[in-house]
């Protein structure tokens, strides 16, 4: 094969096959395509298909690599290209049983770990509103990436209210996810990484197979990833790592970029080499982005340059409010569409999740058809998570969580005293509810009233049987048989809503994900479909069946491009967010990602920000990002097709008047996020209880008025406007002037 469109470094890169070596190089300078070269180039050399390991970040990216790689190579069968989750998921259906797991463990997801948690806080008593589930679970998972149990944080951590919580929730935790043979994310690295320590023969046999090894945006590996791909090339040291430290932008999830810089260290035979060239953006682009990212102060040095023309320069608008952003973008995308560009060559690339709906509202309006990338979209919706906790409890019955879930729904008559009745009699047979309710003996069911006996023989039959048969049916006919036989589609159908009829359609294209899976499959079993699924959902899926605006965050756009980029929201205190402001290592964070949303465009780049912009229910005013003020003002201009006389910006690129900037004093963006909290908890608290007879009050929705008798319990107030009111004392909203 020849390598002739690769340059020199490249070559060289692709090359070099022995030793470890790390290729450190900017974005779009072609760390992606040398490494898939340099895997057509190891076959080419002899080297078998087995041999190899590819370990990239998203599904996207790995799917995206297998691509490449087969059109260079064509088969890519017993390569394995593919995530560090998939690759651990991998092992582990192996080997779980060593590590005190049954190979049929399920994973939970985001929003099974959210509802344990849940429960366990019901359970403990502890409030869930003064400790968010997700808040905990993210202390979890910190402590997951630093291998730190339950114990080892209570060691570690403060002894506030806080943490004693945080301790008592991650110790049950644990324990449940134990009882039901589950497995969150974390869990699946952590664990792979104590099956290679602890089982040598393990270890060995992946040593030995992975004679070569890659990593792809290694600048994003945490702790637990780092000790995994060390361990696997710690035989033959063939170890090719890729990456940009100045795209590190998993810091807030343990990603830790000494990773990269110290590569070196760890390596001291490691070759490294510098690709320099961009081959994907115009000048302007990556003159604007080097601009940007040239205020950090950690990080190494480097410059890239192109041959391609400057191109055009980098529009930037301000609009006079977020819903005026999003329709300009849109009349963009309109206009630049019919002008003849395809719309597959437009994305949206926004900081939080939550700007996504003005823009996919201002596209409808447009007629613009388009697709928002956020992973969880479609796995999340209530029909489709029901519909895999059925088929978990196939494969796992002791998932008493996915019982829960589904055990009244449809509606089978068993309220929370039934569900709770059951779990007592379960724990006293020391089985699951779902395993207690199999069971032969079937003293259980017989627990229950009347109404919901019948409806729930019939569901556990329906189970019970595909279970047992599970070997010799198909996924599809499980599905099926689920759907139909546990009287769910039922009792949509006879729901006879707007509603339900959408839910009906998703469950039905949920039969494509099956029938893609069956297709793909060596040998098809639920066990593994379910494990591949609950990966896929949580990460990017693309569609690119038919043409259309992409719209995703910054952080999942990580190592893809398009021709023209749209960055909304450049606004102080959004992005970047109010508590860079605080934090030095979060200003530079956030001005990665920055970079890494620029670097995406190949030919045109839309900089975007709105005057006033409403946020967790509140309108104010905005500045215009610190990022923008980076951005070399000769790369910027605000003549695009449809801009306005704007004046507005301060940055005086319309006017092209001001030529510079005056230094800004310090400056702390409202924090919108945090004033939203604050004003619910003070709505949550109701009103003033010391209230007496003669009293001036303020009620938020009836106005001021005069307090004229008060019970223990009540207050009546006659309002100015509102007439004679009784209103629950300490409830209402009722203020003292
Ligand atoms: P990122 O840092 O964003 O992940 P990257 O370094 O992985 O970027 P690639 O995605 O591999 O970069 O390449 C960027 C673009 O440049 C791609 O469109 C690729 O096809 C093209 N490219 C890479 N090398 C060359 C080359 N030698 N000649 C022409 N085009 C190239
Ligand atoms: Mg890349």
């Amino acid at each position: 094969m020849s390598f002739d469109n690769l340059n020199d470094k490249q070559q060289e890169a692709v090359r070099q096959l022995d030793g470890p070596l790390l290729i450190l190089a900017g974005a779009g300078s072609g760390k992606t395509s040398t490494m898939t070269h340099r895997i057509a180039h190891m076959i080419e050399e002899g080297i078998p298909a087995w041999n190899i390991l590819a370990v990239t970040f998203t599904n996207k990216a790995a799917a995206e690599m297998r691509e490449r790689v087969e059109s260079l190579i064509g088969d890519t069968q017993d390569m394995w290209i593919l995530t560090f989750h998939a690759m651990c998921l991998r092992m582990l259906h192996i080997y779980a049983d060593r590590i005190g797991y049954d190979s049929n463990f399920v994973i939970y997801d985001t929003s099974d770990q959210k509802t344990l948690v849940k429960n366990i806080e019901k359970e403990q008593g502890i409030s869930d509103r003064e400790f968010k589930p997700q808040y905990i679970l993210s202390v979890i998972s910190r402590c997951k990436e630093k291998e730190m149990g339950p114990e080892e944080y209570r060691r570690s951590a403060l002894e506030g209210p806080r943490e004693k919580a945080v301790y008592a929730v991650y110790k049950e935790y644990e324990s449940r996810l134990r009882e039901n043979n589950a497995m969150d994310f974390d869990d699946l690295l952590l664990n792979c990484l104590r099956l290679l320590e602890s089982e040598t023969d393990v270890l060995e046999k992946y040593q030995n197979r992975f004679r070569f090894i890659m990593v792809d945006e290694y600048q994003d590996t945490n702790h637990i990833q780092y000790r995994l791909i060390s361990l696997l090339a710690a035989k033959h040291h063939n170890l090719c790592v890729v990456g940009d430290d100045d795209q590190c932008i998993y810091q807030w999830r343990g990603a830790d970029i000494s990773n990269i810089l110290d590569f070196e260290k760890d390596f001291p035979d490691a070759k490294v080499i510098k690709l320099e060239q961009n081959y994907r953006s115009v000048g302007n682009i990556l003159a604007a982005a080097h601009s940007v990212i040239r205020h950090n102060t950690s990080r190494k040095q480097k410059e890239l340059w192109t041959t391609r023309e400057d191109g055009e320069k980098i529009n930037y608008y301000r609009a006079d409010n977020d819903r005026e952003e999003a329709d300009y973008v849109a009349r963009q995308i309109g206009y630049m569409n019919r002008s003849g560009r395809s719309l597959n060559d437009f994305a949206i690339l926004y900081r939080t999740n939550a700007q996504s709906r003005l823009f996919e509202e201002a596209l409808s309006r447009h007629g613009i058809p388009y697709q928002v990338l956020s992973g969880m979209r479609y796995y999340d919706r209530k029909e489709i998570k029901d519909i895999m906790a059925y088929m978990r409890l196939i494969v796992n019955p002791a998932d008493d969580l996915s019982l829960t879930r589904v055990i009244n729904e449809p509606k089978r008559g068993v309220g929370p005293k039934s569900l709770d009745k059951l779990a007592a009699f379960a724990r006293v047979r020391g089985q699951s509810i779902f395993e207690a309710l199999i069971d032969p003996d079937g003293e259980m069911l017989d627990t229950l009233p009347g109404r919901s006996y019948d409806k729930v023989k019939e569901m556990v039959t329906v189970m019970k049987e595909c279970r047992e048969q599970r070997s010799d049916m198909s996924v599809s006919d499980i599905y099926d048989a689920l759907l139909v036989r546990t009287g769910y589609l039922k009792s949509l159908e006879d729901e006879k809503s707007v509603e339900a009829e959408s839910r009906i359609e998703n469950l039905m294209e949920f039969k494509t994900v099956i029938a893609e899976y069956e297709k793909s499959a060596e040998d098809p079993t639920v066990e593994e479909f379910m494990a591949q699924l609950t990966l896929a959902a949580e990460v990017d899926n693309m569609d690119d069946s038919q043409t259309q605006v992409t719209m995703m965050t910054m952080h999942s756009a990580k190592g893809l491009e398009f021709p023209v980029v749209f960055i909304p929201g450049l606004e102080d205190g959004l992005f970047p967010g109010s508590r860079a402001f605080d934090d030095d290592d979060q200003m530079e964070e956030e001005r990665r990602l920055c970079y890494v949303g620029m670097t995406r465009a190949k030919e045109l780049l839309f900089l975007t920000s709105a005057e006033v912009r409403t946020r967790y229910g509140r309108t104010d005013y905005t500045r215009e990002s610190q990022f923008l003020r980076e951005v070399d003002k000769k790369l910027l201009t605000g003549s695009a097709v449809y801009q306005r006389r704007g004046q507005r910006s301060s940055l005086g690129v319309s006017s092209g008047s001001r030529d510079g900037f005056a230094k800004e004093p310090a400056y702390k963006p409202f924090d919108a996020l945090k004033y939203a909290k604050q004003q619910t908890r003070k709505a949550a608290a109701g009103g003033d209880t010391d209230l007496n007879q003669g009293d001036r009050v303020k009620h938020g929705k009836f106005g001021e008025g005069l307090v004229i008798s008060v019970t223990d319990s009540i207050v009546t107030v006659a309002f100015d406007t509102a007439g004679i009111k009784k209103l629950a004392k300490g409830i209402a909203p009722l203020k003292k002037l």
